[in-house]
């Protein structure tokens, strides 16, 4: 089902770019409203989130807080007081050969922003990128996930009352709909969703020259060794794996570790997913599941001929699948990527199995990684200086986390996104404002004196020189 804000696409576009041009974003106090008036939207609906998330995802409360709602409230409040300091233009030193001058970098909005979203954190992933373009002053359009209908749909129906003068524009729909805003002009577009439909939104950006912040998804591998403690670190890649039923982007995708430390990686992990989800996930509140049959099917075909160590029961009637922990065959040649010996690491998991992967030591697992594409993170679990030093200088990934996985993302202050076929550009905090606004080079020069005679014709020996060794110095 299509709803948009205005009568079709092209005017919910033509509504978002006419608030702009009139100027409805740009001042500070602008800004400041439209960022307050996005909390209000939250704050004063928040059940109505929490419900939407359950009904979309069997996201439980406290979930749908911490993971959506509350980190949304916070790049809020992070922006609402660093506005003003990003948003004063620096000064920038001026090379001798033209002085005197004046230098400084103007912020200024881009214009209209796109955001497209997908379905797993349907309200962070929406409304997150959204605070970054309404601080740097722009007006948006943004696109909800079909496959999350009911948070689509809320927040179809709440924007048009929170932002009256159209500064923020709905579009709901899928594939159709998305191509159809596409073929629109738009000043910047966010994508965040996969690689194969990250390149089709790049393909269509090329035509109107948008430039656009890709963020996309991949293998994020994480690696144990032994001088971790092993109940801590289990339980934090449990829930950082099976937290969202493993839809998650960032989830460690598979662990690298030596044979002989499989046995009792195995067992904490079984304790930690008991602990947090109990004996029987399915009948935990906490625990969510899987967003549609398709994604469903394409899980339970990766435990076709494989025997798990933990979990491994699903039933489709309710799309529930458990926490399950797979251990793999070591191999001379262990590999992830189209060319891996068993379907898990072929791909992206996105769902609720963990595998492990025995590597023979932590150099293997860092030319494992090398093998294929830059992940979107890396998890390292290892005290040990040496190891940690390893994975930092000898990969490349969206970001590195030491004994934690997952709350990275939380960091306002650090930029999240990925590199390579991860993604490209980053958000969150600073990053955010910056992503969306244009520095602006101002540069002011008095008539008098004169200084730019020394580098016009006609060329003198001695100013020639001067201008030469002032150049040089700049
Ligand atoms: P997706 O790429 O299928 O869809 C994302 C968005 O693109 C949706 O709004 C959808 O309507 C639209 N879309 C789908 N097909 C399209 C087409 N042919 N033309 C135009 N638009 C189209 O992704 P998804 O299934 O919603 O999300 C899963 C993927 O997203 C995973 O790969 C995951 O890693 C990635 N992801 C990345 C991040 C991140 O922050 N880097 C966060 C969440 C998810």
């Amino acid at each position: 089902m299509t709803l948009t804000q205005s009568s079709g696409i092209p005017d919910a576009v033509a509504a978002a770019r006419g608030s702009f041009e009139r100027g409805l974003t740009r001042s500070l106090s602008a800004r400041r409203r439209q960022l307050r008036a996005l909390g209000a939207m939250l704050t004063e609906n928040e059940s109505a989130f929490e419900a939407a998330l359950w009904k979309d995802l069997r996201k439980n409360r406290a979930e749908a807080q911490l993971t959506e709602i509350s980190i949304v409230l916070a790049e809020i409040n992070h922006a609402l007081r660093h506005l003003r300091q990003w948003a004063r233009p620096t000064r920038v030193p001026v090379p001798l050969v033209l002085m005197p001058a004046r230098a400084r970098l103007v912020p200024e909005p881009l214009g209209v922003v796109l955001v497209i979203a997908p379905w797993n954190y349907p309200v962070l992933l929406l409304l997150s990128p959204l605070v970054g373009a309404l601080a740097a002053g722009n007006t948006a359009v943004v696109k909800p996930s079909e496959l999350a209908p009911a948070t689509s749909s809320l927040i179809a129906r709440l924007v048009p009352s929170y932002f009256p003068d159209g500064a923020v524009q709905t579009v709901e729909g899928g594939v159709p709909e998305t191509t159809e805003l596409l073929a629109q002009r738009f000043d910047h577009i966010v994508f965040t969703g996969s690689g194969t439909v990250g390149r089709i939104v790049m393909r269509a950006a090329a035509e109107q020259l948008t430039p656009v912040t890709l963020e996309l998804g991949g293998k994020s591998p994480a690696w144990f060794d032994d001088s971790a403690d092993i109940a801590v670190a289990a339980r934090r890649l449990a829930w950082a794996k099976f937290t969202n039923a493993g839809q998650t982007c960032i989830a460690p995708d598979y662990i690298m570790t030596t044979p002989d430390q499989v046995p009792a990686l195995v067992d904490a992990l079984g304790t930690a997913i008991a602990d947090m989800w109990g004996r029987d996930p399915r009948a935990s509140c906490t625990y969510g599941r899987i967003v549609n049959d398709r994604q469903f099917d394409r899980l339970v075909g990766y435990l076709t001929g494989v025997d798990p160590a933990v979990g491994g029961t699903y039933d489709r009637t309710e799309r529930y699948f458990s926490p399950t922990v797979v251990t793999l065959p070591a191999t001379d040649r262990p590999a992830v990527g189209p060319d891996a010996a068993h379907p898990v690491l072929q791909e992206e998991i996105f769902g609720p199995i963990l595998p492990i992967l025995p590597v023979a030591s932590a150099e293997q697992a860092v030319q494992v990684i090398n093998g294929w594409d830059k992940p979107l993170a890396l998890y390292v679990f290892s005290s040990a200086p040496g190891i940690r030093r390893l994975f930092e200088e000898e990969t490349s990934s969206g970001a590195v986390v030491y004994n934690a996985a997952l709350i990275h993302a939380a960091a306002t202050g650090l930029p999240f996104g990925g590199v390579g076929a991860s993604g490209m550009g980053a958000y969150h905090g600073s990053y955010s404002w910056r992503t969306f606004s244009h520095l602006k080079p101002v540069l002011e020069k008095p008539l008098k004196p004169d200084s730019l005679r020394l580098i016009q014709p006609p060329f003198g020996k001695l100013g020639t020189a001067l201008a030469q060794h002032l150049m040089r110095r700049a």
